[in-house]
């Protein structure tokens, strides 16, 4: 796989709808490809703390997570239904 369809996938290889198959070629790309793994970290963090936000609507998202990338996952969300 290359990177953009890792992050094209990302979402359903967390919910573990992806076949046996194309998770073992996600997770041979991660384990070669730092920036993915750094990208799924953040993927990662940003859904916990969306959630945290959605649970208490006071909390704000912290800074260090980069905008772009939150709207970019915003914007995959979407897409996806
Ligand atoms: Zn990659």
């Amino acid at each position: 796989v290359t990177c953009q369809e890792l992050v094209e996938f990302l979402a359903a290889y967390l919910e573990t709808d992806l076949g046996p198959a194309e998770a073992e070629e996600f997770e041979r790309h991660m384990a070669m490809c730092e920036d993915c793994r750094n990208y799924v970290e953040t993927y990662q963090k940003t859904v916990a703390l969306e959630r945290e936000a959605f649970e208490d609507p006071s909390a704000t998202v912290p800074s260090g997570v980069p905008e772009d990338l939150i709207t970019a996952i915003l914007a995959a969300r979407k897409q996806q239904g």
